[in-house]
């Protein structure tokens, strides 16, 4: 994910919670299976997953939610309704929740203890629950892709900060959305007869709640992925630029990883539903869905520039992290190789110049060289607590200085490119530490061993005159420049960097 990053505000606001109960819901939706018999009966059929039901009512953004968790020991076991209460930076989730009642597996009613906003304690194991919840948007809009809201074109419902299973390992559960008429949800999860979504793992499920006559744009990989993009209000691009550019960075990242990377993916773009926000953007890729939350940029040309940008960064989380198993805080690397890799792109695809690319990693420099001295190891573990544009920054000067050093050293055999491939490759279905994994890769090469002991274990700064070196990219006390005349080699490494790229074709109608 990324933020624009030296807008994000250290402090968060809370979200407000709505203070008053809604008499109307009694009326509106009899609480039917509160009766034994039809309790029984709904178990059955909802086998071995929890069973939800979302009612929607858009204009409002209370939605009523009411499920059961599945029949199993580990949920028999627990006492206790639990959501998720911060998230990504947006705090006090759990006072968005009003109205919770729960019921036994004989269908008595529980009386329940509120420990916190959230967190609610029943005398023996709850089996069935009933709550509303307040969906408008968060008051800080950069936490917008972060959790559930509704605006007036719509919102999304991310399971995680929606339903009560935290804590809990089994997290599988059929879904069922119901809508006011007009409106429909997208997801890349498998539909049952009945509409019902099939989710496996709550806490990494989105669902886009859209107007029924929205027409995604999509696209299909030569590896076969089913790409799926929805925009929603007016931006200063066209469709078929989006398009364009949707299937030429698919087809890029398939190709630098050799996998696609789901059978289906989809991407949401929406203006903040706060409104205003111009210039700035935030994003999050959870599990296959990406979501981008934006302002519109100042100035027209600017736009399409910033969703390939926006297109780069968050389709290579497809794949890192989201692709692999690996566990831990490791924000460092995916987050510096997907800043890195998406900006070598920009520059190999012609979108960006190579002035560009040395231009991008000078504000880095210039945003590391005022962090505190520390490991990156360390730094990323706080990337929430107000140093993650510094984590950003350190983390692609990493990424570059890690690059050059293994295109040095391997004579054009080793990269970048290839680690990333190899990182992704090797951890899709084994579950081990990232850090760990990392740092021994890195210690498998003379060349980035003490890159990773000095500069990613160790707390000693990058020398800025010395990483780019080898590709004949020199530091002049503030900036990046090419030097004047690269050696053959210095050159082999440049136009893997995308030096020269521009020069290709401009691809898109609104570019100048
Ligand atoms: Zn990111």
């Amino acid at each position: 994910m990324i933020k624009s990053p030296s807008k994000y505000p250290a402090k968060h606001k809370s979200i407000p919670a709505r203070g008053g109960v809604s008499t109307a819901f009694g009326l509106k939706w009899p609480i039917i299976w509160a009766f034994p018999l039809i309790l029984q009966i709904f178990t059955f059929a909802a086998a071995q997953s929890s069973d939800v039901e979302i009612r929607l009512d858009i204009d409002g953004k209370r939605p009523k939610i009411t499920g059961s968790f599945a029949p199993s020991d580990e949920q028999r076991a627990k006492n206790n309704i639990s959501f998720v209460l911060s998230t990504a930076g947006v705090e006090s989730l759990g006072e968005r929740i009003g109205n919770v009642r729960a019921f036994d597996a004989d269908g008595a009613e529980l009386s329940l203890r509120t420990l916190v906003p959230g967190e609610y304690l029943a005398p023996r194991p709850p089996v069935r629950w009933s709550y509303d919840i307040d969906l408008r948007p968060p008051a800080n809009r950069l936490g917008s892709p972060h959790v559930s809201w509704l605006g007036m074109s719509g919102g999304f419902l991310m399971l995680g900060d929606l339903l009560p299973f935290e804590g809990r390992r089994e997290r599988s559960a059929r879904v069922k959305v119901v809508l006011p008429r007009g409106w429909r949800t997208v997801s890349v999860h498998p539909a049952v007869a009945d509409g019902s979504l099939l989710i496996d793992d709550v806490s990494r499920a989105v669902i886009a709640v859209v107007r029924e006559n929205t027409q995604p744009i999509t696209f299909r990989s030569k590896r076969g992925a089913g790409y799926e993009m929805l925009i929603t209000g007016e931006w200063q691009f066209s469709r078929a630029d989006a398009e364009a550019m949707l299937g030429q960075i698919a087809e890029e990242y398939e190709k630098l990883f050799d996998a696609r990377p789901a059978e289906r993916v989809l991407i949401n773009l929406v203006p903040f539903p706060q409104g205003g926000g111009v210039g700035d953007w935030a994003a999050e890729t959870r599990r296959a869905t990406v979501t981008i939350v934006s302002g519109d940029t100042p100035f027209a040309t600017q736009s399409p520039q910033r969703l390939h940008e926006q297109l780069r960064h968050e389709l290579f989380h497809l794949w890192l992290p989201n692709g692999v198993r690996l566990k831990g805080s490791y924000d460092w690397f995916y987050e510096g190789a997907a800043l890195y890799i998406s900006l070598k792109t920009g520059a190999r695809v012609g979108r960006i110049t190579f002035a560009n690319f040395l231009e991008t990693l000078s504000q880095a420099a210039a945003i590391e060289a005022r962090m505190p001295a520390g490991s990156l190891l360390d730094a990323s573990a706080g990337r929430w607590r107000g140093n993650t544009t510094g984590v950003y920054a350190r983390g692609i000067l990493t990424a570059f200085a890690l690059d050059v050093a293994m295109q040095d050293a391997g004579r054009g055999k080793r990269s970048m490119d290839g680690f990333v491939r190899r990182l992704y490759a090797e951890n899709r279905e084994r579950e081990a530490d990232g850090n760990g994994t990392i740092l021994r890769m890195l210690g498998e090469m003379p060349e980035t061993t003490p890159i990773a002991e000095r500069h990613i274990k160790g707390s000693e700064r990058l020398d800025m005159a010395k990483i780019g070196l080898a590709a004949g990219v020199a530091w002049d006390g503030r900036r990046f420049t090419l030097t004047e005349k690269p050696s053959g080699r210095q050159r082999a490494i440049l136009r893997d960097l995308g030096y020269n790229s521009e020069r290709r074709r401009s691809r898109y109608q609104n570019e100048k």
